[in-house]
């Protein structure tokens, strides 16, 4: 192609790499001769250099779309610490700033400029645009298009006019978050159905998966970041703000530099907890979702879940934020019955009709699915992204490296269900995890003897495991939607797939709980 010695140049003198990565190369050929392109590239990958050198290439400017205006500042710096002539127009600048962009624009000294979504499709930026011969537009984190994915932003739909608009400039959109439906998604809603599609590997071999069952969270975060990664930066991701506080004091009072992040704080506070993060060494960042979208820190070496989150792709980003460096990183997640309950729940009482709640439902269950394997994790990740690993099997994955048991849990499956049955029959009463699992294990409490549920049949009957072990059963049975979250209290009913249990018809396998390591510091967080 002849415009590869070009970008090759730009590549050496302005970047300073020797070589294109992956599929980078092909992917500024295809835009630099003004073909529209769909890049789904995992994080860390090299997307950002797709749409800079065609962007250098090509006559004109090029428009970069994004969201994290917080970023824009420290992107457009680092292009212009390298001689690019960046620029971002967004709603934290003063109007004598924007004006001044605006003159570089007119007098074509900006290279690549850096806008919000929500600024695209006002009049008076189309305007500007329009006096502007544009190299390309670029969509980056073109998956907040998607209406069903965690990050959409409604200004990204109207992006579509671009095209309408602008019919000759190439569209380059880019995307870390790569289910075929999502990709889907994103071409047809902006408009890029001429668009090639890029589909790197998701693999990340450095990255070590590991999920486990969570019994004292905060000990076995501790075991985590005292015996494999002292010193080291990482993210610990909660699901409530509360949470973050919490647990960012916790990791504080054991001598952990850890700080917290979420929506709620003040936004100097997370710009400065932020930049401590990406500039100082061994800080752990306690976090809500809220963090870590277009963070380009390489040396994250652990990326630590204390809830359990809500989709798989939503898992899969904010692990993927660890180990940017190719370095051995590790993806810890710790998750119980109560996350399984309280995600059911909040899927139950969340606002929208039901279709939505049905596909929330359902990118739920491919998350439990992924935590109660018996299979590789990796493999089975890769799978949800249509992808296969070579082999099958990783190696560096807690299932690699340790193949749970799987048990054919089928009795004590009934067991449970037909306690559920009988109180709801007998009793016209229902009850969440806890109680029922004192009736099984045959526990007289205060509730057993006021209810005198010792006189049901089932009291007592499940002594050959321990309360712990149950709770490993009943979380694999929600997982499987053997059993169902109810009402606002969350009590356990039976689905009509129980109903094949409790008959004999259908086995139930469950997957073995790795013994409780025993905490070497001895505390118990109960
Ligand atoms: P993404 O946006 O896909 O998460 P980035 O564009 O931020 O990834 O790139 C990740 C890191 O890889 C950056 O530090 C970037 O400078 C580096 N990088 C990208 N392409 C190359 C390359 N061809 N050679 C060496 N380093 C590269
Ligand atoms: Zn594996």
């Amino acid at each position: 192609p002849t415009t590869a010695p070009a970008a090759q140049q730009v590549l050496e003198q302005v970047f300073g790499y020797p070589a294109f990565r992956g599929e980078q190369q092909q992917i500024i050929d295809h835009v630099v001769a003004g073909g529209d392109a769909l890049v789904l590239m995992p994080t860390g990958g090299g997307k950002s250099l797709c749409y800079q050198i065609p962007a250098l290439v090509r006559r004109g400017v090029g428009v970069v779309i994004s969201p994290l205006i917080a970023l824009m500042k420290d992107q457009v710096d680092a292009l212009g610490a390298v001689g690019v002539r960046a620029a971002f127009l967004n709603s934290t600048q003063s109007p004598d700033e924007r004006r001044a962009v605006e003159q570089a624009l007119a007098a074509g000294e900006v290279d690549l400029l850096y806008l919000a979504p929500e600024r695209v499709t006002v009049p008076a930026t189309v305007e500007l645009l329009s006096r502007l011969d544009i190299a390309l537009f670029a969509i980056d984190e073109a998956h907040c298009v998607s209406q069903w994915g965690h990050d959409f932003r409604p200004d990204y739909l109207a992006l579509s006019m671009l095209h309408e608009r602008w019919p000759q400039v190439p569209r380059i959109a880019l995307t870390a978050t790569a289910t075929a439906e999502t990709a889907r998604e994103i071409a047809m809603r902006l408009e890029l159905g001429q668009a090639r599609h890029f589909v790197a590997s998701f693999d990340r071999p450095n990255i070590q998966y590991r999920i486990e069952p969570k019994n004292q969270p905060l000990q076995q975060l501790l075991r985590l970041i005292r015996t494999e990664h002292p010193g080291d930066a990482g993210i610990v991701y909660c699901l409530s703000r509360a949470s973050v506080e919490k647990t960012a004091q916790q990791l504080a009072d054991h001598g952990i530099a850890a700080l917290p992040y979420h929506a709620g704080l003040d936004a100097s506070v997370r710009a400065n907890h932020q930049s401590r993060f990406l500039r100082e060494d061994g800080i752990v960042m306690v976090a809500t979702i809220a963090f870590g979208m277009g963070i380009d820190k390489p040396d994250v070496r652990f990326v630590a879940h204390l809830d359990l989150p809500k989709s798989v792709e939503g898992y899969y980003q904010e692990t993927g934020r660890a180990g940017r460096d190719g370095l051995p990183s590790t993806a810890w997640l710790a998750y119980g019955l109560q996350d399984v309950v309280q995600q059911r729940q909040l899927i139950e009482r969340g606002d929208g009709d039901p279709a939505h709640k049905r596909r929330q439902s359902q990118l739920l269950d491919a998350m439990l699915a992924l935590c109660e394997t018996v299979e590789c994790r990796r493999a089975q990740l890769l799978d949800y992204f249509g992808q296969q690993l070579p082999g099958g099997r990783c190696g560096n994955c807690d299932t690699c490296l340790a193949p749970p048991e799987a048990i054919d849990g089928t009795v004590p499956a009934q067991k449970f269900l037909s306690t559920i049955v009988r109180l709801e029959r007998e009793r016209g009463q229902s009850y969440g995890a806890g109680h029922l699992i004192d009736i099984l294990t045959g526990k007289q409490t205060p509730r057993v003897q006021q209810q005198r549920h010792h006189e049901l049949s089932t009291f007592g009957l499940g002594t050959e495991f321990g309360e712990q072990e149950w709770r490993g059963v009943v979380r694999q049975l929600l997982a499987q939607g053997l059993i169902a979250v109810r009402g606002e209290y969350g009590v356990l009913g039976i689905t009509e797939a129980s109903a094949a249990v409790l008959r004999g018809e259908r086995e139930v396998r469950l997957r073995k709980d790795a013994p409780r390591a025993s905490s070497s510091s001895g505390s118990r967080s109960k």
